[in-house]
């Protein structure tokens, strides 16, 4: 791509970015926060809407009563489809630059092994291609469990190991050239809480999620810190825990092992249980409805002591503005607020104590981590030499 069609399309890259980050922006603002005069953003807009990459809404009167538009996604624009092979089951979803999302798929595992169930995962994006075609600009594939470039390392709940993701687009003749881009669900939760979430507008984001085991990303300007194959995050297998205790990652001592439902159950004395989050979110629930033995309290409080700590580690590592917690950690915090604050603030190192970050729940829920999906597909969609791409293809 020569330099002078990438610099045609950046900034029509940092205005759909920001159209993506704020759906339904009004014109106005967006060419003031771009720095655009009104001339030129009025030819930007012209030129992205014949590429069929914007469209433009009446919204109403603005400032000193000048008619405003809104910015969204056109109608016939590019989208990402997401792969999201969730702990229980698989979908894929369409969205758009708006953030509108669409589920067209979903799924079950059955007993099989990912090497079995794929193909049936790629037939489905591929239909959904087809379904809409030229669109599809890019596969996100969101996964419950460890990614190292296109390739799944371990999916702890099922017992799955390695196998190769690529075939979710690679082998897609509705999609040929289209980019396959991983990421896991912690990472990709953490991206939606930096953009539009919990940690929006923090220059250094801490993201956690407390699923079976911990993972998480640092992002930096709404951006995950992952590495250079995407494996990074794997904060649950940091040696704050006990070094007696293996890990099914083959380390010891992973704090992991302190903080789910694999915790609880160990508290408890309990064998380990079948569906570590079902058991854990159970167990937390009794303790926060106020109808659980004191057995089970003082085993959440021991799990809220753990999580604390180790949130209060990776502060003093990263340092970040804002701290975001999804999965059981919000729940183990209502359930042992002092606990966890005690220990967090404990952990700390003195020059944090006058003014941690705050931790915040998430806001995105179990949607976060297709919202993230969905960031990092638009990255890929509206970099500067992907917008080239797309304007020089035959639109029908
Ligand atoms: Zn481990």
């Amino acid at each position: 791509m020569p330099r002078s069609a990438r610099l045609r399309w950046s900034t029509a890259s940092e205005l759909l970015r920001l159209v993506h980050a704020e759906p339904g922006i009004a014109r106005t603002a967006a060419c003031e926060r771009l720095a655009l005069s009104s001339g030129a953003a009025a030819e930007l807009v012209e030129r992205l809407r014949g590429a069929r990459l914007l469209a433009e809404h009446r919204a109403g009167r603005g400032g000193r009563g000048r008619p405003t538009t809104s910015l969204g996604a056109h109608p016939r624009g590019p989208l990402t489809a997401v792969a999201d092979l969730g702990a229980g089951g698989w979908r894929v979803l369409l969205g758009d630059l708006g953030g509108a999302v669409a589920e067209v798929a979903a799924g079950s595992y059955g007993d099989r092994y990912p090497a079995e169930f794929l193909p049936e995962v790629a037939a489905a994006v591929d239909a959904a291609a087809r379904g809409e075609p030229g669109r599809v600009r890019a596969v996100v594939a969101a996964v419950a469990g460890a990614v190292s470039g296109t390739r799944l390392l371990q999916f702890s709940t099922r017992g799955w190991h390695e196998a190769n993701l690529g075939v979710l687009a690679g082998g897609t003749a509705a999609v040929p050239g289209v980019p396959l881009l991983v990421g896991n669900d912690a990472t990709l939760g953490g991206i939606a809480e930096a953009r539009g979430g919990a940690a929006r507008g923090a220059g250094a984001a801490l993201h956690l999620l407390v699923a079976v085991g911990v993972g998480g990303a640092l992002l930096v300007g709404g951006r995950p810190v992952t590495g250079a194959r995407g494996a990074g995050g794997e904060y649950g297998h940091l040696p704050f825990g006990d070094p007696a205790l293996a890990c099914p990652c083959g380390a010891r001592g992973c704090w992991d092992l302190l903080v789910d439902g694999r915790a609880l159950a160990r508290y408890r004395g309990d064998p380990e249980p079948a569906d570590p989050l079902a058991y854990g979110r159970d167990v937390i629930g009794a303790v926060r409805s106020g109808t659980a033995p004191a057995g089970d309290r003082r085993a959440v409080e021991t799990a809220a002591r753990a999580l604390g700590a180790g949130v209060a580690g990776l502060v003093n590592l990263h340092d970040p503005d804002a701290v975001t917690v999804a999965g059981l950690a919000p729940g183990l915090r209502a359930a042992a607020p002092e606990a966890f604050a005690a220990a967090y603030r404990a952990g700390l190192m003195a020059f944090h104590r006058a003014d941690p970050p705050p931790v915040a729940d998430a806001v995105h829920g179990t949607d976060g981590p297709v919202r993230g999906a969905l960031g990092l597909g638009f990255d890929e969609i509206t970099g500067p030499s992907a917008l080239a791409r797309w304007a020089a293809l035959p639109h029908t």
